[in-house]
């Protein structure tokens, strides 16, 4: 048992895709955590969520027997009774309904391996209905940049940021959502590289940049293509580059024409003169790097603003070079990972879309006739359940109904399934509704790999034992695969990671045991042993880098007179996504107790709003009551409020559109009235 060991255990931190590594202490019930100093992703350093949120593993409430549902409560059964129905279950429903009727929620908090093997699972039920929260939050990274680049994810090392001498951040709280990124950027700035900000809120790294481009939520586009335009006609653009790494230059170059900051400036409301200087700095002080989050992806039009992002680089040469480059900052530790095993509908493992002859190649090594249309994604999967086309839900780790938009219809979704399996560390809010639960282990529990935002695979490794029968999620999976497909069981996460290798060619270069202490960033392959820090150096993962025309559409939804108020929802410093993990941390929950909505000094005085006062939001969607926080750090006509809290709902206010290329609902742009 590892329960009274003293001994410090290397792994990586649970929380944020910057993935730092951590070493841990477990004794006593409690966690002593330090950095760790030879790391190359965070050098010894850590945020608080790293030394202080790690006792959400340790909580009482953990669920540690598989359960059934009888009536309204659960009852306790053995793995055997547990496994035995769940399979029973799912080939009842697939030889019923066929094996669209069911689908598969996998998570970017499980490791890579046990993401693998749940898209096994789905795939080799005949389904590709499999997908996971990258969904809602980089999903438009992924549709974008493999347009654009060839490859779906950050196109530098977080080392590389310190030889950056331009930092543009868009849409990003990096400081608050990815603190060990943030202070990169931070210590940087005051070594006197230059830094842009472009954001709705005044952040804490827009209170230090050069310029800060604070614009309307969701003018992303005409933003980016006014900037664009200013660096054409000051003739500040890398026709070297252009000429010889890229095409579709033309047709874009004719678009961004229309596009002069005088004439943006009544869609994104900032002044040409700041568009002008953060043009200039941007293009003339290379090399530069672009560090977006879900500011840019969670919108209708959230492919076209990362294909808008990855043009700025195209013209300016900002792509290939050391210090310079994209980084989508990936929210959950291992979304990168969960992406790149396939747990994503329109993807097989390794980016291979169902309809390509890629897929020959997982037929072979699974020895399994698979699916070939794209399955239903995250946001469609509940609409299913309501109409009935799906039938049955596995979902592992994830927690639906506070995280996704339009939650009464994720409801109603639920309520309506013949099976739903939950594979949880905790009763969630969604877990109420499941007719199994299966107790998981939590990132501390277990072992495997994780990726984290610059494709640096990384070992997990436990630190504690898990509570009373829970197993981990590779574990359960696996029992479940030998159950429904009659083959061998896998033995561990390396016997896993070992057919990864073979599935795809960006991991294949790598044995387990050499990712241990240090891991590697993918591509890892006979051209590059060790991995790459830099993509795209001699030519583009899709051969040329392609620029793509791309006019301003307007959100979904705009103030209006009865809706006059921007709604954008995000994080803070203290807490993670639905809180699940956080809000058990006393430390944690202690700093940031409560849910709240940020209004403006100016509008909280016109409408006679006092600083904790609760006040009504309402969209078109839905209503909720909320604390006020009174702030200058937001604009006129704009709220915001932080989605971990679930007694807040504040997704019951986010209505259904959603972007064409990647089904992301739009988060960050909600008309609503606020009343007193
Ligand atoms: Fe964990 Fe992210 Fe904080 Fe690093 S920056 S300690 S990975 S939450």
């Amino acid at each position: 048992s590892r329960q009274n060991s003293k001994i410090m255990t290397l792994t990586v931190c649970p929380y944020c895709g910057t993935g730092c590594q951590i070493e841990v202490d477990y004794s006593g019930d409690h966690y002593t955590v330090h950095g760790y100093t030879r790391s190359a992703v965070n050098e010894g350093k850590l945020c608080i969520k790293g030394y202080q949120g790690l006792s959400y593993a340790s909580s009482h409430d953990r669920i540690t027997s598989p359960m059934l549902r009888s009536g309204d409560t659960w009852v306790k059964v053995s793995w055997d009774e547990a496994i035995d129905y769940v399979v029973k279950r799912l080939k009842e429903i697939r030889d019923r309904y066929g094996p669209d009727a069911i689908a598969f929620q996998a998570s970017a908090k499980c490791t890579n391996e046990e993401n693998y093997l749940l898209q096994k699972i789905a795939r080799m039920i005949g389904t590709n209905n499999v997908d996971h929260c990258a969904r809602s939050c980089h999903s438009s990274t992924v549709a974008g940049l493999i347009r654009t680049l060839g490859t779906a994810a950050a196109t530098g090392s977080i080392k590389s940021l310190k030889s950056t001498q331009t930092f543009f951040v868009i849409g990003s709280n990096t400081t608050e959502q990815h603190p060990i990124i943030g202070t990169t950027i931070i210590k940087q700035k005051k070594a006197g590289k230059k830094l842009i900000v472009a954001d709705p809120r005044r952040t804490k790294l827009a209170s230090i940049a050069d310029v800060f481009l604070q614009f309307k939520p969701g003018s992303d586009v005409a933003l980016l293509n006014s900037m664009m335009f200013v660096i054409l006609k000051r003739g500040l653009i890398d026709s070297e580059f252009i000429k010889s790494r890229t095409e579709g230059f033309e047709a874009f170059a004719e678009e961004i024409e229309k596009y002069p900051p005088e004439l943006t400036e009544q869609i994104t409301g900032v002044p040409p003169d700041l568009v002008e200087k953060a043009a200039e700095i941007y293009a003339s002080n290379r090399p530069s790097a672009i560090l977006y989050g879900m500011g840019i992806t969670q919108h209708i039009h959230g492919t076209e603003n990362v294909m808008s992002v990855s043009n700025l680089a195209l013209m300016t040469g900002n792509l290939g070079r050391y210090g310079s480059g994209i980084f989508p900052l990936r929210g959950q530790n291992n979304v990168q990972g969960s992406s790149d095993m396939g747990a994503l509908s329109e993807f097989y493992p390794g980016y291979v879309p169902p309809d390509s002859p890629g897929v020959e190649k997982f037929e072979r090594i699974w020895e399994a006739k698979l699916p070939r249309k794209v399955g239903l994604m995250l946001s469609e999967m509940f609409d299913a359940a309501i109409d009935g086309r799906v039938k049955a839900i596995y979902l592992m780790g994830e927690n639906p109904v506070i995280t996704e938009a339009n939650l009464s219809d994720v409801e109603r979704g639920l309520k309506n399934l013949e099976l739903f399996v939950v594979q949880d560390i905790f009763m969630t809010d969604t877990a109420r509704y499941a007719h199994v639960i299966l107790p998981a282990t939590s990132a501390l529990e277990k072992e495997g790999t994780f990726t984290n935002t610059e494709r640096r695979i990384q070992r997990v490794v436990p630190v504690k034992d898990p509570p009373g029968d829970a197993r981990p999620d590779w574990w359960i999976l696996s029992q479940i695969y030998s159950k429904i497909f009659d083959r061998e069981a896998y033995r561990s996460p390396e016997d896993i990671f070992n057919e990864i290798r073979l599935a795809i060619p960006n991991y294949s270069g790598v044995r387990y045991s050499d990712l241990y202490p240090d891991g590697k960033q993918w591509p890892i392959n006979d051209q590059h042993p060790e991995g790459a820090e830099i993509l795209h150096v001699d030519k583009f993962a899709r051969g040329l880098g392609r620029f793509m025309a791309i006019p301003y559409k307007s959100p979904s939804e705009s103030p209006d007179e009865e809706y006059p108020f921007i709604l954008t929802t995000g994080r803070n410093y203290y807490h993670w996504h639905s809180g699940t993990m956080t809000r058990r941390s006393e430390i944690l929950e202690r700093e940031s107790p409560n849910p709240y909505v940020e209004i403006s000094v100016n509008d909280a005085k016109k409408l006679s709003i006092r600083n904790g006062q609760t006040i009504t939001i309402e969209s078109r969607h839905g209503s909720i009551k909320l604390p006020a926080m009174v702030t200058s750090k937001i604009p006129d006509g704009i709220v915001f409020v932080p989605f971990h809290f679930k007694e807040a709902r504040v997704n019951l206010l986010v209505g259904e559109n959603l972007d064409p290329y990647s089904k992301i609902p739009e988060f960050k742009v909600v008309a609503v009235k606020v009343k007193a």
